[in-house]
């Protein structure tokens, strides 16, 4: 069966073009340029993916996007006029996927879609070899911070915490590697692989929304320290 997309983008003639290319890749498309619309939309097709314009008639993409993320795991490339917008874009904020500033051409956007559709599909395989009994709880400690590896989760002083799945990953890396200087593109490609397009300011979003919640002073970092002139490093 076909994957659906569901194209949310105020500006027609980029819908249509959008329509236009995204069926010639043989997806099946349905697009709405106003936000009320897309949200009615979303919850009728289930689509496989969202592409949303940020700035839309209605609803804008940024409540589409907290809205839908309380109802569906959908992955959501937001399209963006704004480079100064990406922080809240990808941030927990917002929590999209992917982003691309405009204008952008269509052979890459296409890539991306097919970048982010593989991606939910791994992780659906991946969430259905998750459903075997359970082993014993596989967890990284450092001080009062948990890394549960078995339940994908990060407590600290005992309460989980609640985190995004890449700022888990993003951790989870981190950890594995402590004491050793990773570069920003080192974890980029490790963390979001190879066919992820973003660039390093991804991960120092990343690395902020994190800091905010495990570091005992997010200002004067402990855990993930900045190395000069390099990237990042996990102290414990
Ligand atoms: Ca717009």
């Amino acid at each position: 069966m076909p994957e659906t997309i569901l194209v949310v983008e105020d500006e027609i003639s980029l819908q249509e073009t959008l329509v236009y290319n995204l069926k010639k890749e043989g997806y099946t498309v349905e697009a709405t340029g106003d936000g009320r619309f897309a949200l009615e939309a979303a919850r009728r097709l289930k689509p496989d993916l969202i592409v949303l314009d940020l700035m839309l008639p209605g609803l804008d993409g940024f409540e589409i996007t907290r809205i839908l993320r309380r109802e569906m795991t959908t992955p959501v490339l937001m399209l963006t006029a704004r480079d100064d917008e990406i922080d809240r874009v990808v941030g927990l904020e917002v929590g999209a996927d992917d982003y691309m500033t405009k204008p952008f051409s269509m052979r890459e956007l296409v890539a991306r879609v097919k970048a982010q559709l593989r991606r939910a599909r791994l992780m659906r395989e991946e969430l259905g070899t998750q459903a075997l009994p359970a082993p014993e709880a596989d967890i990284l400690t450092f001080g009062n911070l948990n890394l549960n590896l078995t339940r994908r989760e990060i407590v600290l002083d005992g309460e989980p915490l609640a985190v995004k799945p890449k700022e888990y990953e993003l951790l989870v890396y981190l950890a594995r590697h402590r004491g050793q200087m990773l570069s920003r593109e080192q974890i980029l490609q490790s963390v979001w692989g190879w066919d992820y397009f973003g660039d390093s300011r991804t991960v120092d979003v990343h690395v902020r929304w994190l800091r905010q919640k495990i570091e005992a002073d997010p200002a004067k970092p402990a855990r993930i320290v900045t190395v000069r002139g390099g990237g990042y490093r996990f102290e414990g």
